[in-house]
């Protein structure tokens, strides 16, 4: 297609609901992310002292958000000594909401046709190199099938944006996802997907209550940066991502459809001024809690990285790995109950340095390229994927690796289907009751996998941890241990998905 015909098929107005911004706009139509204040705060707040960042940390510990004078404290924060003392909040911060597990999932990517033209992506309608495909439903339930053999039960849908998968095509492929089945080791078990989140496009109210019935868990949308000029800078005016009030508004809307459950994030490296992203996201989740008092149930960090035919994801960043340690724990202390997502971009070794302050979902074994898994494919083609990986560790290595480390891995999905989301889901974190839930259902989902997909060796590897957990379960919570290892009994014997 040409970039003209595409212009006349894809012009933002046609997809884009005025109304549907206007509505959540402040006073002069001006959206909640006010560039000049938020830089006007980090600039006011260079040099805090000990004390103050004390304080601050203790309102973490006491899981209350922060406000942007406080984020912009912990930013302005250099001295090693009380990086260290941050970073050992955030990691009490992270076992008082979460405890001691990392939940894993896995992406789907289910489209690479789209109708932007942001500059930092291979998927770009620019970007003439990318070789295409779009899975047909029966495609996706053998791709999910696929991912059910690796041992998967949470994945994230990821769709470009374009007319072919709208609402419906993404509601339809929620419902191919969870038709999925693949048998079990024990005769009559089946596996299956239990969650799916998606991450796609902004949508309208009413193409989000499709999506919402089609039983969406996390509802993902990168903002990408906050800063107005950059954004208009990487995303062309006249395409519907060069709407900045479509997308900032995006979880209202979702709020509106009655999706409970949104996931926030900045891609990293776009701009220098990373300080910015971080508070403008934080302020973001706030405003998400002015609206309707329920925050973000994620943050992601996504840095940007090689991308086929983009000039902007291949120059080199300034943004480094040390930055990307504080990014990661400055957002963990600022929204203390959120769970962090660090993904496969990044490598094994920052990623181990980011669990040690506390994110709380890892991907593993992942692939990026359309189809990817069903086809058994190995490597990456920059041509056939989004952007390229730094971590391919298979989910197995992985669970290893966590354990290795004292950490025990979580396919739980209990939340979402025990209606334990949105502003119920904020108290249990926010008093630590949902940290409950999250060890016993990790040491549930974890026995499950070892007992379905791990190697003799990885099983060897990984009892001691799940041996250290169900001790802990036993001393912490003694009344409610029995029910507990009743539930660990019967999946020993071979019984699936049972949980708290
Ligand atoms: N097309 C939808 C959208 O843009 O909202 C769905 C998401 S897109 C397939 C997933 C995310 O990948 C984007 O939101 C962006 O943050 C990230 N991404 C894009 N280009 C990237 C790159 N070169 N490196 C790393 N992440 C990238
Ligand atoms: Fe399309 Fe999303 Fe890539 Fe932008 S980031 S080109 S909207 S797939």
């Amino acid at each position: 297609m040409d970039g003209e015909t595409a212009n006349r098929d894809f012009a933002a107005e046609k997809f884009i609901k005025r109304d549907e911004i206007e509505r959540y706009l402040r006073p002069g139509s001006r959206d909640f992310i006010d560039d000049d204040a938020i830089r006007g705060e980090l600039a006011a707040h260079r040099r805090p002292d000990a004390a103050r960042i004390r304080d601050i940390l203790q309102k973490s510990l006491a899981i209350q958000t922060l406000d942007g004078g406080e984020v912009a404290d912990l930013l302005a924060v250099e001295d090693k000594d009380l990086i260290a003392e941050m970073a050992q909040t955030a990691w009490d911060v992270k076992h008082k909401v979460y405890d001691n597990r990392v939940v894993t999932f896995a992406p789907m990517y289910i489209s690479s046709y789209c109708m932007n033209r942001c500059r930092y992506c291979g998927f770009s309608l620019d970007n003439h190199r990318e070789k295409r495909r779009c899975l047909s439903m029966e495609e996706v339930k053998r791709e999910a099938e696929a991912m059910i053999r690796l041992g998967h039960k949470r994945v994230m849908a990821v769709y470009g944006e374009h007319p072919m998968t709208g609402a419906r095509f993404i509601a339809d492929s929620l419902a191919a996802i969870y038709s999925a089945e693949v048998d079990g080791k024990k005769p009559g078990a089946k596996n299956r997907v239990r969650r799916v989140n998606v991450n796609a496009a902004p949508m309208s109210i009413d193409d989000l209550k499709i999506v919402h019935e089609a039983g969406i868990g996390t509802f993902q949308v990168f903002q990408e940066t906050y800063d107005h000029r950059v954004y208009a800078e990487m995303h062309p005016a006249g395409t519907v991502k060069g709407d900045y009030g479509w997308r900032v508004t995006c979880f209202h809307r979702a709020f509106d459809a009655g999706i409970d459950d949104v996931g926030l994030g900045v891609l990293f490296g776009l701009q220098p001024d990373w300080k910015y992203e971080v508070a403008a996201m934080c302020a973001h989740a706030r405003e998400l809690e002015r609206f309707v008092g329920i925050g973000p149930h994620t943050f992601s960090v996504p840095r940007m990285h090689a991308a086929s035919g983009s000039d902007v994801a291949n120059a080199k960043s300034t943004f480094t790995d040390d930055d990307f340690f504080k990014a990661v724990l400055v957002l963990r202390l600022a929204v203390p109950y959120t769970g962090l997502i660090v993904t496969a971009r990044e490598t094994k070794e920052l990623r181990d340095r980011c669990l040690r302050i506390g994110i709380t979902q890892m991907d593993a074994g992942t692939r990026i390229d359309i189809g990817g898994y069903a086809a058994g494919n190995v490597g990456q083609k920059i041509d056939e994927q989004q952007f390229m990986l730094g971590d391919n560790r298979s989910l197995e290595q992985m669970i290893v690796d966590l354990a290795r480390q004292g950490v025990i891995t979580s396919f739980c999905t209990a939340g979402y289907r025990c209606g334990r989301t949105g502003g119920c889901i904020m108290d249990a974190l926010k008093t630590g009751k949902e940290g409950t839930f999250c060890k016993i259902n990790a040491v549930l989902t974890y026995r499950e996998w070892l007992d379905d997909f791990a190697s003799p060796e990885s099983i060897a590897a990984c009892t001691p941890v799940i041996e250290a957990e169900l001790a802990q379960i036993a001393e912490q919570y003694p009344l409610f241990y029995p029910q507990v290892k009743k539930r660990y009994d019967r999946i020993c014997a071979g019984e699936r998905d049972l949980y708290f």
